[in-house]
């Protein structure tokens, strides 16, 4: 009598833990934004209404946003997320020229293609950009702000990236050896530059991630102290630790181990076509990084990447970007946007792809 309710107690136990073993290898998963990126205008212009084509999400520029399009998106039920351009000082070091990024030459820097990066240390600089998202934030009901240009001067948005070394300015030199105890001698900037690089190139590129962390968490202060509930979002270079000589750390100053501390949503810039990659590439690039920021212990954080939907470079044919849209809702992401509302619009191939897609999404979730 007694082992027999052993073994009925041991069976039902090997009931349960097999049950828990079951539910965590097939996980349903629930999708909860379907997103585009850009003004709904190109959409709502052709009266199309978003919550027809399934999307419940929309991101837009900061500069784009007004009352009108507040209330329209609203009133569709549909969640808004503001991008907000935070290291791009272009219309800004033009009339504010102490806050130009240097080179290791000492020169000012040359725009990166279209990116004009600023001296991310600049105390003008930082409390123009805290301001401007102070008034943001007061001025509309957002659900998430998104920092967009998170990284020192550079371009990796292009197949072949630009990554110079920065900066160099007596503000960030100063600042690297007050917060390092690292002593400078006072000397041209070249030779200085060249110092630091030949004798303290780890502490130099640590202090770096620090400065770009640090960026976020003051975002993040900001948010807590204006309107808690909204999200910090970040768009980023998608590059894994080893591509272009380790260069998302070494040269851009992203250190993800620090910036899971104050992130809620990682949004990588998974632009297959613009980097010269192949479309699979984008659900590969998902799943190192759900990997990569270890998902699996830390729920708070979220992965909902941005996928190419632009023909530029060459043409995104709609199967194509059925492909990118669904790699980009691989691993652990939770959501998807596309690089531009205005690119889908004006094709009626990638409208059925996302109104399809996201059709079959809505159907698991509550939204
Ligand atoms: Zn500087």
């Amino acid at each position: 009598m007694h082992s027999k309710f052993i073994l009925y107690i041991r069976n039902i136990i090997l009931f349960i833990g097999l049950l828990f073993i079951s539910c965590q290898t097939k996980p349903i998963k629930t999708v909860e934004i379907r997103g585009i990126y850009g003004h709904p205008k190109p959409f709502w212009n052709k009266g199309i209404s978003l919550s027809k084509l399934g999307v419940n999400a929309i991101f837009v520029h900061s500069g784009s946003i007004d009352q009108v399009m507040m209330e329209k998106a609203k009133a569709e039920g549909l969640l808004v997320f503001a991008e907000f351009a935070t290291l791009n000082g272009k219309n800004y070091v033009e009339n504010h020229p102490e806050a130009w990024a240097i080179n290791e030459k000492g020169e000012k820097v040359q725009a990166a293609s279209w990116f004009m990066g600023v001296c991310p240390t600049n105390p003008g600089f930082r409390k123009y950009r805290f301001d401007q998202l102070r008034t943001l934030l007061n001025t509309y009901d957002l659900d998430g702000v998104w920092m967009d240009y998170v990284h020192w001067h550079a371009q990796f948005e292009e197949p072949k990236p630009i990554l110079p070394e920065t900066c160099f300015c007596d503000n960030c030199t100063n600042n690297f050896s007050k917060d390092t105890g690292i002593e400078i001698i006072d000397t041209a900037i070249p030779k200085k530059a060249q110092w630091i690089l030949n004798n303290h190139d780890k502490s130099w590129r640590d202090w770096r991630c620090k400065v770009i962390f640090e960026w976020t968490s003051e975002f993040k202060k900001i948010i807590k102290e204006e309107k808690p509930k909204t999200l910090l979002g970040l768009y980023h270079c998608p590059w894994n630790d080893v591509e272009f000589d380790s260069a998302r750390r070494k040269n851009l100053g992203l250190d993800y181990d620090m910036l899971v501390e104050t992130i809620d949503v990682f949004s990588p810039m998974v632009y297959h076509k613009r980097m010269g990659r192949k479309p699979q590439w984008v659900q590969k690039n998902i799943e190192w990084f759900s990997n990569k920021i270890n998902m699996n212990s830390e729920t708070r954080l979220k992965i909902w990447p941005i996928v190419q939907a632009y023909n530029n470079p060459g043409v995104i044919d709609p199967k194509e970007f059925e492909t990118v849209l669904k790699g980009g809702l691989s691993g652990a992401s939770t959501g998807v946007m596309m690089f531009t509302t205005t690119a889908v619009a004006k094709d009626e191939g990638k409208i059925e792809v996302m109104k399809n897609l996201y059709a079959q999404l809505k159907e698991n979730s509550s939204r």
